[in-house]
């Protein structure tokens, strides 16, 4: 472990991104991603640049062509011009050429390893050409988009997704190439946390020290989009995992920053020794409460069969982790912390990064945020949105939001707008909204209903995993999407229209 001004994490070798170091001693780096087409060289440039402004010095474009791929350089020209020492990432879905064309002018390239191959010299041929120009790579496996060979042997879980990412490892290191960041995207926390947790046991395991990059994709727009980035991360950063971080939001890109800036600077001040919880005690299938509390509860709802466990020091979640583990008998145990301030949206996000792991874990049956300056019914509300994010507590519908990106096919903040204004007040009900048909349906995971970008103004309806109206006009499909949930049985009424 390494102690970064009282930060302990996990030790990684260093990775150079052109002027930037993530790993080694560097501190935690926070990155975004542009949504303009990145053909557009202007609008990607002034995105790039407001993505910088705000605080990040790494941003990734989506290279999905030729002609994404060819607009890299002129990006690259244009932000250096204008005194931008930004990195910049290529990300690279489906066609090698592309990631040759890419690594010729950006910093980093970003390969989803579902896509890529180890054994037809692609990898070779662009390691050659990174290693040549001093670009970096990221192994970058997500959840819903794993190779069809890993999925046949592992299934679409974290186990599958570690594989994936090993066999990638291992190839760069048969190769004698170090420069290279991993990821293990999910929208659902507790696969991603599961994931990444195993991941760092399985590179353990064969003395590897890649960085590693966090990330909780399409976790929506608002605090509920902030508070389940945190939940993730914050599970993560607390093991004294992660070197870099992306909170993905569906929302202009450079609201992301600040969020991500603050969770970096949260655990920068922390105290104290982090340890890696190793991912076998705490695997998803074997999740147990150490509790009979079938629900978890918030503050008001605790009674006197709960033991209230607080933590009164700068890590909290080592100090409930401690002490829970500790305790005897099976009594419920709530979680509590004070939190000072009147800023609800910053008590929200660090409340979800102490208390994400312990719910996630298992260890916690209620969480008690004690937020004397925030009005009590907007601190149940975070705490239902920190029990939900956590995955042991569902009381609202869930959006399974797209940040979006170069790929995408219609104005996702505000069609994400207006399907919430339909549909959430569906408790019980996940709505993947994604921006395109290409990496959309696999990488909205286990949602009930989608809502995905075919074409230009077209939309096509998922149920599940299965197509229920494909290319349908998109001033539509909002409509048809209320209707399909009504022929479900799933809809009700919201409260003030049904004169409840
Ligand atoms: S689902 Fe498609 S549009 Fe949305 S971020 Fe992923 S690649 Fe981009």
């Amino acid at each position: 472990m390494i102690d970064l001004n009282g930060f302990r994490r996990r030790q990684t070798h260093s990775v150079r991104i052109g002027r930037y170091i993530i790993g080694g001693q560097a501190p935690v780096a926070v990155q975004s991603m542009t949504n303009t087409p990145t053909a557009d060289i202007e609008a990607s440039v002034a995105q790039s640049e407001r993505i910088a402004d705000a605080g990040a010095p790494i941003v990734r474009l989506t290279a999905q062509g030729r002609k994404e791929g060819e607009a890299l350089a002129g990006i690259m020209a244009s932000l250096r011009a204008d005194g931008y020492p930004t990195a910049v990432v290529a990300d690279i879905h489906f066609t090698p050429e592309v990631a040759f064309m890419a690594a010729e002018s950006v910093d980093k390239v970003r390969i989803n390893p579902g896509n890529f191959r180890t054994d037809a010299g692609e990898l070779e041929r662009l390691i050659e050409i990174c290693r040549r120009r001093g670009v970096a790579l990221r192994i970058g496996v997500n959840h819903g988009s794993l190779a069809r060979r890993i999925v046949d042997q592992w299934g679409d879980t974290p186990e599958g997704m570690v594989a994936s990412a090993m066999e990638f490892l291992r190839r760069c290191r048969e190769l004698d190439f170090d420069q290279v960041v991993v990821s293990m995207k999910s929208s659902n926390t507790r696969v991603m946390v599961h994931a990444y947790r195993l991941l760092v046991e399985a590179m353990e395991r064969e003395g590897m020290t890649y960085p590693v990059h966090l990330g909780v994709t399409e976790a929506g727009d608002g605090r509920e989009g902030r508070i389940k980035s945190a939940v993730g991360i914050g599970a993560l950063l607390a093991d004294g995992i992660g070197d870099t971080i992306r909170v993905s939001l569906t929302e202009d890109p450079e609201r992301e920053v600040p969020v991500a800036r603050r969770l970096v600077e949260y655990f920068a001040r922390r105290e104290g020794r982090f340890e890696v919880h190793h991912a076998e005690r705490y695997s998803p299938t074997e999740y147990r409460r150490r509790s009979s509390i079938d629900i978890p509860v918030t503050h008001d709802e605790i009674d006197n069969r709960f033991t209230v466990v607080d933590a009164v020091s700068g890590n909290p979640t080592a100090e409930w982790r401690a002490a829970i583990l500790d305790m005897e008998g099976n009594a419920p145990v709530a979680i509590r912390r004070r939190y000072d301030g009147s800023d609800a949206d910053d008590i929200a996000l660090c409340a979800a990064a102490d208390m994400g792991q312990l719910l996630l874990d298992g260890l916690a049956d209620g969480v008690w945020i004690d937020a004397p300056d925030v009005d009590p019914a907007t601190v149940r509300d975070i705490e239902l949105m920190i029990l939900q994010a956590s995955r042991v507590r569902f009381s609202r519908t869930e959006y399974i939001a797209c940040p979006s990106c170069g790929r995408t096919l219609y104005d996702i903040q505000s069609t994400l707008a207006e399907i919430k204004a339909r549909t959430s007040h569906l408790p019980n009900l996940k709505i993947g909204v994604m921006g395109c048909i290409v990496n959309g349906p696999g990488e909205m995971a286990d949602a009930d209903y989608g809502y995905v970008g075919a074409a230009p103004g077209c939309i096509t309806l998922y149920r599940g995993r299965q197509i229920v109206e494909r290319n349908i006009s998109q001033s539509e499909a909002l409509d048809r999407l209320v209707t399909l949930i009504k022929a479900d049985g799933r809809w009700s009424e919201p409260a003030a229209e049904s004169g409840k």
